[in-house]
């Protein structure tokens, strides 16, 4: 039995980036960078307006008031897409839009709100609030400079940086590879849904969840239809999932009964194990191997136990699959409501339900095969061995859920 932290270890030295695939940008989305790309253009591209209103020579209404409102000609309209070529010379003002180029000669935006029509003049407006330079300009370059590096190979592609990216006009990027997930269930005692259950037979429920996993880290799943207790159809299920996936899953027979085939069956095709159990709870029986050339984990049948494992090993292996560059999970902390007791020797991972504003609370009964509880619950706390986390206690959570 190792420690999570070499599991871990080892799970990332099984697997490598599967390579690279250009996507359009829109579909780049949750997706991981495959190289880095800089700004071709300034964000903002020119001086431009942040408000409705007059470019203005700021020095004309530094005394502008309410009382003593300042007139000032309107000389001409700059459109947001249009060219402003006219200057704004003293005395005078451009009717701008929010994202109009800031004409030449104006320093600064007088808001619509703050003006006034003269109703004498038609074509004069009266300033009723001084302005500073600058005021209500955004600048060329503010933002972003021509040349700046915008995102990392790596990074994952967020609602932000998909902007930042869609601002600078990419079409295309480059992204790592989706791997395709072989996802096996196997045991005797398993029925799909709408079949109607025999005696001793229960319903699978491994595969969708894991799947649902699998696609939220990014990866394609497969799942291969229930693979009963024998050698024969473990080994065949194998087979064929590394013939065809990049990445093997099972559930379940991967503990010590003579019932559980999956380790005979990777040695049977030759493969190689390269750890099996790992000193946290739920998921203890959890497998590392190699099968026809593909990483193969080997989770519990547990449901509970499933996820857990799937969440700390699987994960992070098929976010470097697709090249992320932080494999770490999604975390937020708060306080625990009520104290989280852990006699074990193995530290374990708790389902809580953490509320909005931070309060952590254990999500009902932990064993492994209890479902209720895991509805309940959105994230998991780490217990460390014979420990005992107080009431109060500023503590991380494992927003698997996210
Ligand atoms: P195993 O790891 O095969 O010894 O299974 C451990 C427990 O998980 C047993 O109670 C199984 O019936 C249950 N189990 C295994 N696989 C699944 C599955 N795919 N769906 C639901 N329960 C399962
Ligand atoms: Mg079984």
């Amino acid at each position: 039995m190792i420690e999570l932290e070499a599991a871990l270890a080892r799970v990332r030295a099984a697997v490598e980036p599967l390579g690279a695939e250009t996507v359009a940008l829109g579909d780049a989305a949750g997706r991981f960078l495959a190289e880095s790309v800089s700004a071709t253009v300034d964000l903002p591209a020119f001086d431009n307006s942040a408000m409705d209103g007059y470019a203005v020579r700021a020095d004309d209404v530094a005394q502008a008031a309410l009382t003593r409102p300042v007139a000032l000609r309107v000389a001409g309209r700059v459109a947001a897409g249009e060219s402003a070529q006219s200057e704004v010379a003293a005395g005078r003002c451009v009717r701008v839009f929010t994202g109009s180029m800031l004409p030449p000669g104006a320093d600064a935006v007088v808001m619509q709100e703050d003006t006034q029509a003269d109703s004498g003049e038609p074509d004069v407006i009266l300033v009723r609030d001084a302005i500073k330079p600058w005021e209500n300009v955004r600048f060329r370059g503010e933002d972003v400079k021509r040349g700046a590096r915008l995102v990392n190979a790596g990074d994952r592609v967020n609602i932000g940086r998909l902007a930042l990216l869609a601002a600078n006009g990419v079409a295309t990027v480059k992204v790592g590879r989706r791997p395709l997930v072989g996802v096996i269930a196997t045991g005797n005692e398993l029925a799909e849904a709408g079949q109607t259950l025999a005696t001793g037979q229960i319903y699978e429920s491994n595969r969708v969840t894991l799947a649902a996993f699998a696609t939220r880290a990014g990866a394609a799943p497969r799942l291969y239809p229930l693979a009963p207790d024998t050698l024969a159809a473990t080994r065949s299920a194998l087979e064929q999932a590394a013939r065809e996936c990049d990445v093997i899953v099972t559930s379940g027979g991967a503990s010590v009964g003579e019932l559980d085939f999956v380790k005979a069956a990777v040695r049977e095709l030759g493969g190689e194990l390269d750890f099996w159990r790992v000193a946290i709870k739920p998921g203890k029986p959890f497998l590392l191997g190699r099968c026809g050339g593909k990483p193969l984990f080997g989770l519990p049948g547990n449901p509970v136990s499933a996820l857990v494992t799937f969440y700390l090993l699987v994960r992070p292996a098929l976010l470097r699959m697709q090249g992320a560059a932080d494999l770490s999970p999604a975390v937020s902390r708060g306080l625990l409501g009520e104290p989280l007791v852990n006699p074990s020797d193995r530290r374990h991972y708790e389902r809580v339900n953490v509320d909005a504003t931070g309060v952590i609370r254990s999500a009902g009964i932990q064993a492994s095969h209890i479902l209720g509880s895991l509805a309940q619950a959105n994230g998991l706390v780490e217990v460390p061995p014979k420990t005992t986390l107080a009431e109060g206690a500023l503590t991380t959570v494992l927003r698997w859920d996210d």
